[in-house]
């Protein structure tokens, strides 16, 4: 018996030395890894100023896509989704969409138009009215999958004294699903809020994974006061092995002193896009405040960029906190595992931008920019930006100038 552990045990470690160990820079991964028989694995996409994360579970291979968008350019296409997936889109078991922001949802019709019977639900965050505005209520009223929409306990907030949140279907209310998304009680998903706040973003559903010591923080866009209000209400929950970094890096609004303490990360991951249009994620306030924590553990040598003001470079940072989009010319996939090694970095050029095989990925089908973009260069345009605001004062202060010497 103690043998057969033993060598159960080399069985699991070779295979994650195999899944992890290459860290190859050059190379993307082009399909899924086969499952591991004992841990979760998890993918972070390199879709640019997006974020599409996939988790695998152990021995069945069962799929939850965290997301799955980009509003961006450096990032891989759609397509790429599905050649990354092939078979295993059979497999996609949970989406959630966190929130109504199209970097989060916009490549979710290459992953479901494939194979809509594998999907159990759909999860949502924020209310439905926010989806009202977006052609995603249409996308998903055409679907045939309604029955499948769920929400997050029917559009509440649920982070007083949380355990699991309760997700109940939009339709019928009443009918609810268990979290226990990978059919193993050993790994437990905790969504610890959704609904917090006003915007959008605030409304992210926040999701913690757990499997043994190891944990894995999922939060969307969350930020603001929904930060303030979750860390307060969930100061030792919120610890976790892994922080997926809210809002793609973003410093002043959504990862704030009092969010990321008790989070207290061993690693880190930023999706986003190298300098991409104004976002500039993830800022280097925010790297800057991670390493403070002084949890985050060493990781070989990598490139990881980050913007704001300063934007700074650094070719051959050493601590564990990688981004998607390191370089203007790189992506990469990140790969963790919930044996906790160190991440895997699969890095390349971008591939070639094909046309979409879908018609989400454009602004056909959403019409409403305005709140379906990214909001980098609107809630925090003056306050991570730095040269946005002098620019705008500078501008006026000139057109003033050359008024008053036409005056004068
Ligand atoms: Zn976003």
């Amino acid at each position: 018996m103690e043998l057969q552990k033993i060598i159960a045990n080399i069985a699991a470690i070779v295979q994650l030395v195999v899944l992890l160990g290459p860290g190859i820079q050059g190379q993307l991964l082009t399909s899924i890894p086969q499952p591991s028989n004992t841990y979760v694995q998890v993918y972070a996409l390199p879709v640019g100023q997006g974020d599409c994360t996939i988790i695998q579970c152990p021995s069945s291979g069962d799929i939850i896509v965290f997301d799955c968008g980009s509003s961006g350019a450096n990032r891989i296409p759609p397509s790429y989704v599905q050649t990354f997936l092939g078979n295993n889109i059979n497999k996609v078991r949970y989406i959630f969409l966190t929130h109504a922001n199209k970097d989060h949802y916009n490549y979710l019709y290459e992953i479901t138009t494939w194979n809509n019977s594998s999907v159990t639900a759909v999860i949502v965050g924020g209310k439905k009215s926010d989806y009202s505005s977006a052609n995603i209520s249409n996308w998903l009223n055409n679907w045939n999958t309604l029955s499948k929409l769920y929400m997050v306990k029917n559009g509440m907030s649920c982070i007083s004294g949380v355990t699991n949140c309760i997700i109940t279907n939009v339709r019928t209310p009443t009918s609810t699903i268990s979290t226990n998304f990978c059919n193993n009680q050993n790994i437990q998903f905790n969504i610890l809020a959704s609904n917090v706040g006003s915007t959008a973003n605030q409304k992210s559903i926040v999701m913690k994974i757990v499997h043994s010591s190891w944990s894995l923080l999922l939060s969307g866009d969350m930020e603001g006061p929904a930060a303030t209000t979750i860390a307060m209400a969930l100061t030792t929950t919120l610890k976790s092995k892994v922080y997926k970094i809210s809002h793609h890096g973003a410093s002043s609004i959504a990862n704030s002193a009092q969010w990321l303490g008790p989070i207290k990360p061993e690693q880190a991951f930023a999706s986003s896009g190298y300098a991409y249009g104004n976002c500039r994620h993830p800022t280097c306030v925010t790297i800057n405040r991670i390493l403070a924590l002084n949890t985050i553990i060493a990781a070989t040598s990598h490139a990881l960029y980050c913007g704001g003001n300063p934007n700074m470079n650094y070719p051959t940072f050493q601590r564990s906190i990688f981004e998607t989009s390191p370089t203007s010319t790189t992506i990469c996939f990140l790969t963790y595992s919930s044996a906790g090694s160190q991440p895997g970095s699969h890095c390349g050029t971008p591939p070639t931008l094909a046309a979409s095989t879908g018609i989400i990925d454009d602004d056909m089908l959403y019409k409403d920019d305005s709140i379906d973009e990214d909001d980098c260069n609107i809630m925090s345009g003056v306050m991570e930006h730095g040269g946005a605001l002098p620019m705008a004062a500078f501008s006026t202060l000139v057109v003033i100038m050359l008024l008053l010497s036409f005056t004068l």
